[in-house]
């Protein structure tokens, strides 16, 4: 019989990523997700459910018609300004509506979790290569509200049977190869804006501080391609289904680039050839120096295999998700 998982935030951006590959390995899908930013097309396989973690009834009455395996939960809010800006939406978004889905996993039995968090626990970490036993110190709500539902199931965990692998993810980018789903909701990400600016839908790309402590003054990041994040997910799955035990782990390449040296790839000629405008702004609200993942945990626990580890690849597969949702 296959197993069936839930799949909370599955018609989102790296939500349906993980829903495709899951029906690809023929696991059974459900998915809850309340299409504030999702849509229902990006859903590939199995059962799309609109509806949203606060609603705890219809929650344990889809847990209570599923018998699931294992839930992956990605429903969330994500963006850092707006995090700022709107913090008690990211509080009762990503936190309370954890605990939500803590109690229906609790009351139906439901003892394996895959959730996705972010490197933004870290805040501004003085490591290189930011490993996992870094101090978490988030400088934003949003980075706040991931950390505290970690710590919640961490908790929970400890007093239950639950096991689970929580995934720090860097800065996703990118779309499937082949074209059939990406980024929908609207473009904050850096990757997404500087296409937007080669597809000439905006009409430059604004750095968001250039005087950081940084070799060219931009601020670094660990890009990491959609398709493999999806694959850690399934990874996770497999080795909790092996009897691993909880663990919490880096989703990243390993390796930084900074705003100027993304925006730079993206004018090349090899990928979009176009020489839009680039004008320098001040620093964003919440926004860390530099941040890049050690990796030596995930590939060692979840024997991790990324597939598309250059930065090229992320970008081009980004600017042809972008080109098509033009037409
Ligand atoms: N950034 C930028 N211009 C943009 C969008 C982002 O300079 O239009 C910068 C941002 O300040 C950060 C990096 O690009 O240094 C990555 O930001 P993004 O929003 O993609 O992801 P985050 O790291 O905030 O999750």
């Amino acid at each position: 019989m296959s197993r069936k998982i839930l799949v909370t935030g599955g018609a989102g951006y790296i939500g349906s990523h993980i829903v495709r590959q899951l029906g690809e390995y023929g696991y059974d899908v459900v998915v809850y997700d309340n299409c504030s930013t999702g849509i229902p097309q990006a859903v590939l396989y199995g059962e799309l459910i609109i509806g949203d973690l606060s609603d705890i009834n219809r929650l344990y009455q889809v847990f209570g018609k599923h018998q699931f395996d294992a839930v992956v939960h990605l429903a969330a809010r994500l963006v850092v300004p707006e995090s700022v800006a709107y913090p008690l939406d990211y509080y009762s978004n990503n936190t309370c509506n954890t605990i939500n889905l803590l109690h229906c996993c609790n009351v139906m039995g439901v003892d394996k979790l895959i959730f996705s968090s972010t490197a933004a626990v870290y805040g501004e970490s003085n490591q290189n290569f930011v490993t996992e036993d870094a101090p978490t110190s988030p400088i934003n709500p949003y980075g706040r509200s991931k950390l505290m539902s970690e710590l919640i199931i961490q908790d929970y965990a400890r007093a239950s049977t639950l096991r689970y692998v929580i995934l720090r993810y860097f800065n996703v980018g990118g779309a499937d190869p082949v074209g059939r789903i990406g980024q929908n909701s609207r473009a904050t990400h850096l990757i997404a804006n500087a296409c937007n600016a080669a597809l000439k839908r905006q009409s430059e790309l604004k750095i968001f501080g250039t005087d950081f402590p940084t070799p060219d003054g931009t601020g670094i990041r660990d890009y990491v391609h959609v398709e493999d994040v999806a694959t850690a997910h399934i990874d996770g799955l497999r080795y909790l289904e092996d009897g691993g035990n909880s663990e919490v782990v880096n989703c990243g390449y390993g390796e930084g680039y900074s705003v100027r040296q993304v925006v730079e790839r993206v004018k090349a000629k090899a990928i979009s050839g176009v020489d839009f405008p680039v004008i320098n702004g001040d620093r964003r609200d919440g926004d860390p120096a530099s941040v890049t993942a050690s990796i030596q945990k995930i590939k060692k626990m979840l024997s991790w295999q990324p597939k598309y580890n250059n930065l090229d690849a992320i970008i081009s597969s980004a600017l042809a998700w972008e080109k098509r949702k033009l037409k």
